[in-house]
């Protein structure tokens, strides 16, 4: 199975109550091999919710102490991106899950880049909680922003094979 933003596939689980359905994405979900994931909805969180940002750090960082997030009201959320990412870890884990494609610009889920921190619009190099959680045990991770056709096809068929039984 490949792990995905649910928010991807068309779920309303995006802070605003909205989506960020991604045609490409829609379009091969009927072939039954994407795992949708929302960490934040599995830290509990409601839908809507204020936005929240990496307060200057990275996911990475955070994960090892060094870091904190806010919500727009000043509301730390720290302990709730590392409880959405551990519960996404678990899940991939029980499903041997290999790659992921998640989406880019979230605290938790962005890929190559995030939020400062400052609620401005601006944004820096780095990755989301969850998306570095899972890039350290080995989870190979994309942003949809990384996703063409060619590519996609390749990382299903290779998810295909490494499902087939011997
Ligand atoms: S936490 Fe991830 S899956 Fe959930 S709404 Fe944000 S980007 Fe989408």
């Amino acid at each position: 199975m490949i792990l995905i933003s649910a928010c991807l596939l068309g779920h309303r689980v995006r802070y605003d109550g909205g989506t960020n359905a991604h045609a490409l994405l829609m379009k091969y979900h009927e072939r039954g091999q994407f795992l949708a994931v929302c960490p934040e909805c599995f830290a509990l969180l409601p839908v809507p919710r204020p936005p929240m940002e990496l307060a200057h750090t990275t996911g990475d960082a955070l994960l090892a102490g060094r870091g904190r997030a806010f919500d727009r009201n000043g509301l730390e959320m720290t302990g709730y991106l590392c409880t959405g990412a551990q519960k996404v870890l678990k899940i991939a884990e029980a499903y041997e899950v290999k790659t992921a494609i998640l989406k880019e610009g979230s605290p938790s889920c962005g890929v190559h880049r995030v939020h400062t921190g400052d609620f401005d619009g601006r944004k820096q190099q780095g990755m989301g909680v969850t998306a570095a959680l899972l890039s350290s045990h080995g989870i190979r991770v994309y942003s949809e922003k990384d996703m063409t056709q060619e590519l996609l096809e390749e990382l299903l068929e290779r998810d295909a094979e490494s499902d087939r039984p011997f």
